[in-house]
């Protein structure tokens, strides 16, 4: 009989039946609260009929409009709707279907556009698994261990963690960014610097939100050196932290953004967005993909954006992702292994230190076990698996929170 493979890994025991919202019911009908999110995915909730019913439509009507042989109006329509919410200029798009994908697809049109090599990516990034995305990704070791070389170019700088540095946020910013000017005088001349990758709040790394000043400081070096600024909203674009973007509060203008994720509540999606100057450079043919811009996920995507607009879903993950912290910061003042909780709308991290202030991995796992145990479903994040993360549906009301903190709060009692 076959199985899956060991190369995956099992979060938590539960085989899902069915979502509705933001539940995820097993076989037997147990009901459990989910706040993955299919790892912030279905940002409308599980099965929201809106979304199905798009779908169902498109479903009907054409499934696989090749994008690159004949056109369709589902991803036409898409392109427009998508030209609203993305800031000013940056106007032309393409569409694959992953995140990795995207940021792949993203590199390549960084050096074509510039006629330079090296991207740099900050300490704890999370940009994917193809050979890429992992070529810029440090959030764990398991992601590149073994499969190099990985590709050449990719310089890692450190990340403003203040928590983890024992620094103000200020302080954390001055030092990331003296140390990314550093690494130009030293490693990577910024005349050879294609692009700088950021995602506005670090994800898999361990949930910490960029402050404002370092995207205003990556800004003004892109300007200085002409090197591109690209924002990997994979995990914190469509409304997940509580603004539209998650780079939006910084004020500044990314010169290519990347979604994925919550654009289609969990159809496969993702897109690249630059305006014309970058676009225009890319060779004509190098990009695309067979499944780019499949017509029922850009139906799904389109009652997607419908929703988040008609339930004002953005507004909603600011409320109640503060009402999250409020709930979860309480809870850690009686907890002294919850050392930080920190996140932005509802991406939320709770995380776990030994009584010295070292990353406790194995605590957090056992809070997140012991939660799935109570109904609760969660992830961990972070280099040594040390934070526990909250990524509700945006749909998710204040009862449901409520009903998440005190699961949370037993978790903790129970496992800690
Ligand atoms: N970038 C970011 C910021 C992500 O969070 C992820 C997925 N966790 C990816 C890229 C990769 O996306 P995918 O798994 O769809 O390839």
């Amino acid at each position: 009989m076959a199985e899956l493979s060991p190369a995956l890994k099992q979060a938590t025991p539960v085989v899902a039946a069915r979502g509705e919202g933001v539940y995820i019911y097993d076989d037997d009908d147990r009901r459990f609260l989910d706040f993955t999110a299919g790892i912030g995915v279905t940002s409308t909730g599980h099965c929201h009929p809106k979304v199905v019913a798009a779908a169902q439509e498109q479903v009907a009507t054409l499934i696989h409009g090749q994008y690159t042989t004949v056109m369709h109006k589902p991803l036409l329509r898409l392109t427009e709707r998508l030209g609203e919410v993305l800031p000013e200029g940056i106007d032309r798009l393409f569409y694959v279907n992953s995140g990795s994908e995207a940021v792949e697809a993203a590199l390549r049109l960084a050096r074509q556009a510039t006629g330079r090599q090296n991207a740099v990516v900050f300490q704890g990034s999370f940009h994917g698994r193809t050979m890429g995305a992992a070529s810029l990704t440090t959030s764990g070791v398991k992601i590149r261990a073994g499969i190099g070389p990985l590709v050449p170019g990719v310089v890692v700088s450190p990340f403003p963690y203040a928590y983890r540095l024992g620094l103000s946020e200020e302080e954390a910013v001055a030092y990331a960014l003296r140390e990314l000017d550093y690494q130009f005088a030293t490693v990577t001349s910024p005349k050879d610097t294609a692009a700088v990758f950021i995602e506005p709040v670090l994800g898999e790394g361990g949930y910490v939100p960029v402050p404002d000043a370092f995207l205003q400081g990556l800004r003004e070096r892109a300007d200085q050196h002409g090197f591109l600024l690209i924002a990997d909203e994979v995990q914190t674009g469509f409304g997940r932290t509580g603004t539209f973007w998650g780079h939006e509060p910084s004020g500044i203008r990314p010169d290519i953004v990347i979604t994925a994720k919550g654009l289609a509540s969990g159809f496969p999606l993702s897109a690249i967005a630059a305006p014309n100057a970058i676009m225009e450079k890319a060779w004509p043919g190098s990009q695309g993909g067979t499944y780019g811009g499949n017509a029922v996920s850009c139906a799904a995507a389109l009652a997607t954006l419908d929703v988040i607009q008609e339930e004002g879903l953005v507004e909603n993950a600011a409320r109640q992702g503060e009402r999250l912290q409020q709930g979860l910061a309480k809870i850690a003042e009686a907890h002294p292994a919850i050392g930080d909780v920190r996140g932005r709308g509802l991406m939320r991290a709770n995380e776990f230190v030994t009584p010295d202030g070292s990353p406790d991995g194995a605590a957090a796992l056992r809070v997140q076990q012991a939660a799935a145990q109570n109904g609760l479903l969660l992830l961990t994040c972070g280099p040594a698996g040390n934070v526990v993360r909250f990524i509700p549906a945006l749909v998710v009301n204040a009862d449901q929170v409520d009903t998440a903190l005190e699961l949370w709060a037993a978790s903790v009692e129970e496992a800690i």
